[in-house]
């Protein structure tokens, strides 16, 4: 049977590979979208009521304003809302749920497989997003039910014995916002100090001051060995430590899903595991394939591209597939057309 033929399928319906979708539809360009989940799937994990560090202007898309209620940075939940909105607006057909299992490329034609069809088209644009499973420690006892690597919401943790382990921006939110739930916070950071260079300037202030009022307790320097039901078993400077723990948060950050740029041939760099990418066109080097958004850097380890940042993606793809720039997008796509964010970063991988 012959698989239906478009001009460009995008996978990934997070912000980029919707204002993507948007230029292409605006452009008269034939596409299909396919999400694993639902669309915005990474951003309905974050945690309840958690504000985006961007202000809305830098994240809203396709030109749509994104106003908040308090005129403050928006929440997870609201630019979910704004998300949905969008799709309505600009009656984009989205196939959510709908995960690509096989991708290849012959006779010029990308051929898509999916849980439900086959399909097949002349370009292709991964959006795929850089956060798709948690950086496991790899110790025993990671997988016990009150151990986890999201951060949901706060409540849950009142009076109870919480261990955060990280030590960037997750691990010190998580930190604070459950102290002022009512926890008794503990901190496990394989460093022996936060670094102001790494969290937001607002939250080291603010730990940096519980700690030092002993209303967190701080491990430095340490590493766990051994989560039980009871405990956590730390490596320190100073030996081994045993923290009682009722609940284990593990922010120790996520990784890319790199099958589907393995499975289409696409070359990836270093530790990031980036792709190969023009980043005059963000096409790699198989012809007729793109990657937009942050997934351009693989699995970030210093972070470099965000929605903010990325949305000059979209012209630079629209530009090459229909030689035309996208009639609606964030204004800061052409403020950004000449970067390469991660440059200097590969150079020094590879
Ligand atoms: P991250 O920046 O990758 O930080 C991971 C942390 O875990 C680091 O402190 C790292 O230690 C530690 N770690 C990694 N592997 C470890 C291991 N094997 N053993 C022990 N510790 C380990 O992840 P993140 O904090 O989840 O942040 C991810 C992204 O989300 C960032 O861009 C961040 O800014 C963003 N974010 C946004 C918001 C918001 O918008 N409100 C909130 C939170 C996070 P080292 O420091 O030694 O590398």
């Amino acid at each position: 049977m012959n698989s239906p033929t478009t001009d460009t399928i995008i996978v990934g319906a997070g912000p980029i590979g919707l204002e993507m979708a948007v230029a292409l539809k605006e452009a008269h360009v034939d596409y299909l979208q396919f999400d694993a989940g639902q669309i915005g799937q990474t951003i309905s994990w974050y945690p309840q009521q958690t504000q985006f560090f961007s202000s809305p202007d830098r994240i809203s898309l396709c030109g749509v304003p994104l106003h908040t209620p308090d005129q403050n940075k928006a929440t997870g939940e609201q630019y979910l809302a704004y998300l949905r909105s969008l799709v309505e607006q600009f009656d984009l057909k989205v196939k959510t749920y709908e995960p690509v299992t096989q991708l290849s490329k012959k006779d010029d034609l990308f051929h898509v497989i999916t849980s439900k069809g086959n399909y097949t088209s002349k370009h292709l644009i991964l959006t795929i997003g850089d956060m798709h499973k948690p950086r496991m420690l790899g110790v025993p006892g990671e997988k016990l039910p009150h151990v986890s690597h999201y951060f949901e919401e706060p409540h849950r943790y009142f009076q109870q014995r919480l261990l955060v382990v990280g030590g960037k921006n997750s691990a010190v939110e998580a930190a604070l916002r459950c102290q002022r739930a009512g926890a008794i916070v503990s901190i496990s950071y394989r460093q022996d100090q936060f670094n102001e260079r790494s969290i937001k300037y607002w939250l080291k202030p603010e730990i940096d001051w519980l700690i030092q009022t002993q209303k967190i307790t701080f491990y430095p320097s340490s590493t766990v060995t051994e989560i039980t039901p009871m405990h956590v078993q730390l490596q320190t400077t100073e030996g081994a430590a045993k923290v009682p723990a009722d609940f284990v948060l593990l922010m120790t950050g996520y990784e890319m899903d790199p099958f589907l740029l393995k499975q289409a041939g696409v070359l990836l760099h270093g530790k990031n595991q980036a792709p190969e990418v023009d980043f005059n066109t963000m096409q790699t080097q198989v012809p007729g394939l793109f990657v937009a958004g942050t997934a351009a850097a693989g699995t970030q380890i210093r972070f470099r591209l965000f929605i903010e940042n990325s949305h000059s993606h979209v012209v630079k793809i629209l530009r090459t597939i229909a030689g035309c720039d996208p009639k609606h997008i964030n204004p800061l796509a052409y403020t950004r057309l000449n970067e390469n964010p991660i440059e200097e970063d590969l150079k020094t991988e590879r």
